[in-house]
């Protein structure tokens, strides 16, 4: 027997049901289960995925039995519609829509009317008595099976403008403009019957093609458009964007037609069960009285608001569906809410009202935003319908996200057009005028303006106007920028790697192939989708203290978890945010942030040319009143919880990078000649810097700058504690790759702190650790682990070193990698599991090996990534640290990570009852199937979490 390629529905029975999403895609699967349901549904069949797998597969061929299921399911339709396809009398009609197992909103095709021909047209106006809506009908059918089927399925791409449709569109407006129309609606019978030739003549004449005339050949015709359309540009670049596999394939939806334009006792409509973009528990949608769904959506009529309660001031004069059809409204709000019960989910439904029945013509899990989403979950939860677990799953940690930093206004964006793109790396939208240098956004601040910096790249240099700016925007760099790593630890907005940006920062423009911006000009930076545009687009505040539902979801996540949340932060303001967001400690304190001050770069760049130690000491000890202030407010901020300081880590020359001006003047100040600073800044010189002479490495050769850092880490320690302070400092030494490596810094710190700790007669509580982040750590952590009291996975450097990608520079082949698939998304910003990921478990293996119970964190950029965070917490991590805006990120996903982990281990449970055992293998696997599938899902919903990445 073939394969069942075809699943029937209609008249309460189906094939199918919601379960099916993977063969019959989402709109198929709950078509099916509404008709078992009972809920009126145009009857119809789903063709599934695996029927376009096989197309594709088979150069556009169908499977064995496809199209003899298909007309034997068409049979069922014809009679539960008592009416038949090509029938001259009772002609039916049919709709081809595409429905893959993820929604894909307006990416594919569909087609409706088919069936109408010169022979079923009279059939048609016989039965209606509307030649108008007959002839309307035809109109769109043409316009619509000639540019999907005949155009784009073909592969025929005409220049912009010039398609099938836009010459149909020229020929409708010279007969409106002929009558003096101003509406699609004022076009009589007449006209339409006039039209639809001229239409057809069109066709033969641009696409070198007859219009079928034959039932059968439209319907196939249109069931292969809908397979073209999976591989169509606009579907590609959404699944791109969303992760979604091309294998996939598209179900087709063939079903008889309704129409909400059959007169004044027909309409059509969308609704939501609740608000999507406040949550409100409100049925919220919209309608039109006779007309069909696609003139909702093209916006040449105003929809009316659906119910009373859903009006706003502009649409206060707009009837509502319950003052219209007030018995059509109940029966349509009981139907939404019996759905919603169902599916335990807020729905977005179609429906379709035909000279006074009510059909529905869809439901799905309705698209909501970040303060819907957990607004929806926690209610619905309150009202139990699902558990608190769910709760927490129905959120991505990414919808957080927009509740902490003001947005752009959606309403403003869709008018918009963008002026250019970059990477999201700093979610959340700014708008500002453009300075291109950080003097200017500094100065230009401090006069009350609000400032976008423009550069091409940041260095630490930039910080006081990067500070002061409203958003960052460079045209060069990656998610593994200073710039993207500066704004995220901020909670600012930031787009990095625009690379169409062309900056003059003498003539004080930027342009974009042509279109120039001037400085001052004003522009707007959704920092979430890493889109620019020109002007000022309004921005919707963010105020998450307020918010009930995002604290007590919060507070769930927070109960599930066993992963902690630490943050990164180097400055008391920084840690105090954290706090507020829940961090539970400091698991990477960078501490070069804290040497490029005014009154302290002068001493670190004195020590930086000393000619020897005495001298350099000299200068170094400068430093130490300002780290240990630092770490005082640090530590004090932190009250009692751990506090990882790492010591110095990235090359010296960073320090030193001045142009020739200012060589001369901190020459002068040093009362050293030019030429000599000149040859020390050479020495300093590396080509390789990120793997240059850095991390421990600098301890090592300079030992006075651990000892300093020391110092000023354990001074600051004991003069809290002495004010009865709580404080708990781990002091953690970067780029060790040998145990050696690590002893030697570590002999350096315990000397110190047992110096301070004899003078002050105070006895600290302290850990000396280190990072682990260079492939040689990993593989000899377990000797590490004989000294180290704790490891710190900095898997910025250990992905740049395991791949041989320089962290600065991928944003040069990056987009060619994720285009062909060869990564399957940014390495810095997700981590790369299979490889990376295999470093980290292993060093988490070979140093608990060592040491048991050995704590254990991530830092680097990842450790707020979703994805990465679930993976953390399979492979036994004690902490997760971000930066101090996702931190409320992190407790989501280590919440969902947890719950995840607990599922998997329920379902890999041997059954035990035997009597039950024919039930439960299928539960089983259908948990397992939800298992495999939600890592995907992290996994999609990570592509639209704002990446980072960290460095400096
Ligand atoms: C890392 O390498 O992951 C890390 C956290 O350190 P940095 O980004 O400062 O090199
Ligand atoms: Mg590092």
């Amino acid at each position: 027997m073939a394969k069942k390629y075809v699943y029937s529905f209609g008249e309460g029975r189906a094939d199918g049901s919601a379960g099916m999403k993977e063969k019959l895609g989402g709109k198929g699967a709950n078509l099916a289960e509404m008709t078992t349901l009972g809920v009126l549904v145009p009857p119809g069949f789903t063709i599934s995925t695996e029927g376009c797998v096989y197309y594709f597969q088979n150069k556009g061929k169908y499977p064995a039995g496809l199209e003899r299921q298909a007309l034997a399911a068409l049979k069922r339709i014809e009679k539960i519609m008592g009416s038949k396809f090509g029938d001259l009398e009772e002609p039916l009609l049919l709709s081809v829509r595409s429905g893959a197992r993820m929604s894909m909103p307006g990416m594919m095709e569909s087609v409706l009317n088919l069936g109408l021909t010169s022979k079923t047209i009279p059939g048609l106006i016989k039965k209606t008595g509307n030649p108008r809506f007959v002839y309307d009908a035809y109109r769109r059918l043409i316009e619509m099976y000639s540019d999907v089927v005949m155009e784009k399925a073909a592969g025929i791409e005409p220049e912009e403008g010039k398609g099938i449709r836009a010459q149909f569109e020229h020929e409708l407006e010279k007969v409106k403009k002929r009558n003096g129309y101003v509406h699609d609606v004022e076009l009589t019978g007449d006209d339409l019957k006039k039209l639809v030739e001229v239409y057809k003549q069109k066709v033969k004449k641009v696409l070198g093609k007859e219009f079928p005339d034959d039932p059968k050949k439209q319907l196939f015709g249109g069931i292969n458009a809908v397979f073209q359309s999976w591989n169509g540009k606009r579907a590609i670049s959404y699944r791109r964007i969303e992760g979604i596999p091309d294998d996939w394939g598209t179900a087709v939806n063939v079903q008889a037609m309704v129409f909400g334009n059959m007169g004044d006792n027909s309409a059509t409509g969308v609704g939501f069960t609740r608000d999507p973009a406040t949550g409100d528990s409100n049925f919220y949608g919209e309608w039109l009285r006779n007309a069909q769904g696609e003139d909702v959506v093209a916006g040449i009529r105003t929809p009316a608001p659906i119910n009373r309660a859903g009006k706003t001031a502009s649409s206060q004069h707009l009837e509502s569906l319950d003052e219209a059809m007030p018995k059509l409204y109940r029966q349509l709000n009981k139907i939404q809410r019996r759905l919603e019960r169902h599916y335990r989910d807020m729905q977005d439904v179609e429906f379709t009202i035909q000279d006074g029945r009510l059909w529905m013509l869809q439901t799905r899990v309705g698209k909501r935003n970040g303060p819907a989403a957990i607004k929806i979950a926690v209610d619905m939860c309150r009202e139990k319908l699902i558990t608190k677990e769910e709760a927490l799953l129905r959120v991505a940690p990414s919808q957080v996200d927009e509740l902490l930093h003001p947005m752009v206004d959606p309403k403003a964006e869709a008018s918009a057009s963008p002026f250019a793109k970059g990477l999201p790396a700093g979610p959340g939208g700014a708008t500002g005028q453009v300075v291109l240098t950080a003097d200017d956004a500094e100065a230009w601040a401090k006069q009350g303006k609000k400032v976008i910096l423009v550069r091409n790249e940041t260095s630490p240099e930039d910080v006081h106007g990067m500070h002061a700016a409203e958003a960052i925007l460079t045209a060069k760099g990656g998610m593994t920028s200073h710039a993207a790593l500066v704004a995220r630890g901020w909670g600012k907005c930031c787009i990095v790697g625009c690379g169409a940006l062309d900056i003059s920062v003498s003539a004080k423009r930027v342009s974009v192939d042509g279109r120039v911006l001037k400085e001052g000009d004003w522009v707007t930076l959704n920092g979430t989708k890493g889109v620019v545009y020109e002007g000022q687009l309004s921005l919707r505040p963010s105020d998450p203290e307020r918010n009930k539902a995002y604290k007590q979801l919060m507070k769930w996540a927070d109960e599930v978890r066993t992963l902690n949340v630490r943050t990164n932060a180097d400055s008391p303001e920084d840690s105090a945010q954290a706090r507020r967001f829940g961090a539970e400690g400091i698991g990477l304190c960078r501490t070069e942030h804290m040497f490029f001050g005014a009154e302290r770069i002068s001493a670190m760049r004195e020590m930086i040319i000393a000619e020897n130690e005495e001298a350099r000491r000299k200068a170094v000890m400068k430093l130490l009143p300002f780290q240990k202030r630092d770490f005082l407010g640090i530590l004090e901020a932190m009250d009692g919880l751990p506090v990882t300081i790492r010591l110095l880590d990235p090359p010296l020359h960073e320090f030193i990078n001045l142009d020739k001006v200012q060589a001369k003047a901190f020459a002068k100040e040093l009362g050293i000649s030019a030429r000599k600073l000149q040859v020390r800044i050479a020495q300093l010189h590396e080509l390789n810097p990120m793997l240059g002479h850095r991390g421990c490495r600098l301890g090592i050769a300079y030992p006075e700058i651990t000892e300093m850092q020391a110092r000023a880490i354990f001074e600051a320690a004991v003069e809290l504690k002495k004010k009865r302070k709580k404080v708990l400092p781990e002091v953690m030494i970067p780029l060790v790759g040998s145990v050696e490596e690590y002893k030697n810094q570590e002999a350096i710190i315990r000397n110190v702190a047992d110096e301070v700790q004899k003078r002050y007669k105070i006895k600290l509580d302290y850990l000396v650790g280190t990072m682990i982040e260079i492939p040689r750590a990993c593989i000899v952590a377990d000797r590490i682990a004989e000294s180290a009291e704790f490891f710190s996975f900095g898997t910025n450097d250990l992905t740049q070193t395991t791949f041989g990608f320089s962290r600065d520079d991928i944003g040069g082949f990056l987009p060619d990698y994720l285009e062909q698939n060869i990564l399957p998304d940014d390495p810095f910003q997700s981590l790369d599991q299979e490889g990376v990921g295999e470093l980290v478990a292993m060093g988490v293996r070979k140093g608990r090996g060592t040491r048991k119970g050995l704590k254990i964190g991530i830092c680097g950029e990842h450790g707020g990534d979703p994805a990465s965070i679930d993976f953390c917490h399979r492979t036994g991590l004690d902490y997760v640290s971000c930066s101090p805006f996702r931190v409320p990120i992190a407790r989501l996903a280590a919440a969902q990570a947890a719950i995840r982990g607990k599922q998997a281990k329920k379902a890999s449970k041997p059954r035990r009852p035997k009597a039950k055992a024919k039930v439960a293998p299928q539960k089983a696997k259908a948990k397992a199937k939800t298992l495999k599938a939600k890592p995907s899902k992290a996994k999609a919903s990570k592509s639209r979490t704002r990446k980072t990445r960290s460095r400096r």
